[in-house]
């Protein structure tokens, strides 16, 4: 990790965690945060637990809030969505935006994810940018074509971006215990880093980059120190107060 860039530990709850449960995290998960000046922590809980989450974190500003997915409209007939200036007026500061779970479950294109990104911008919300490959891509020697492309295409519109996240989750790590070594978490946020110095410059160096996938307590400081990773996209392990105030403190 850099120390001229930000570092971010990042909760990803996914589709759990209503509001009377998302009280219940934050009561347990602040006792025991002792938080870190070096390090910023951010949830991201389902939409529908946003301002509950905000109520919980008021006395603690410096733990941002985020939306899992935006639509790229700011309102309308789309059934269902929720648009970015609808979660920033809930509290959100941050979104994620292409998760693999939106590529890979909803079908979700890259074009889409433009489009998303710069709603995002629009709204002052901060996107984080989830690109990764699938086994069989890495397997058939298509790891930098893919993440090139996800990346790529997710910048495009943009002339000149403001400050974004990215992260890397490579799919076949998600959910399955597996994680990527610290090497080729290293590997991989290297190549990016790279990719993105050719499009934004100098800029690239300022941009963290987090590593997703099977991030637990006991991988967590190993990832964190391998070169050009920047902090960590939890998701299960996220679910759990005391577990997540550990990797937060890793
Ligand atoms: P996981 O999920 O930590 O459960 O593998 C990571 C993510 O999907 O962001």
């Amino acid at each position: 990790m850099s120390g001229t860039r930000r570092c971010v530990v990042a909760g990803n709850w996914k589709m759990f965690k209503g509001p009377a449960d998302t009280t219940r995290f934050f009561e347990e998960f602040l006792r025991r945060h002792s938080g870190r000046p070096d390090r910023e922590v951010v949830f991201f809980p389902p939409a529908v637990s946003i301002t509950t989450a905000a109520a919980a974190l008021l006395a603690w500003p410096e733990i941002g809030l985020g939306v899992q997915n935006i639509h790229w409209e700011k309102e309308g007939a789309f059934t269902g969505e929720t648009s970015a200036p609808m979660a920033a007026a809930a509290g959100a500061r941050f979104a994620l935006i292409g998760h693999s779970e939106r590529r890979h479950v909803f079908g979700e294109t890259d074009a889409q994810i433009a489009r998303k990104i710069g709603a995002a911008f629009a709204a002052g919300l901060t996107p984080v940018i989830c690109v990764g490959e699938k086994l069989e891509e890495r397997r058939s020697g298509q790891l930098e074509q893919v993440l090139s492309r996800q990346l790529d295409t997710a910048l495009d519109e943009l002339a000149q971006p403001p400050s974004f996240l990215i992260a890397y989750e490579p799919v076949w790590a998600i959910g399955t215990g597996v994680n990527a070594t610290p090497e080729d978490a290293a590997a991989a946020h290297g190549f990016l880093r790279q990719r993105l110095r050719s499009t934004i410059g100098s800029a690239a160096d300022a941009t963290p980059i987090l590593y997703g996938g099977s991030v637990k307590p006991d991988n967590a400081a190993a990832l964190l120190a391998a070169a050009d990773v920047d902090g960590l996209l939890v998701g299960g392990a996220s679910l759990d107060p005391a577990g997540f105030a550990a990797i937060a403190a890793a």
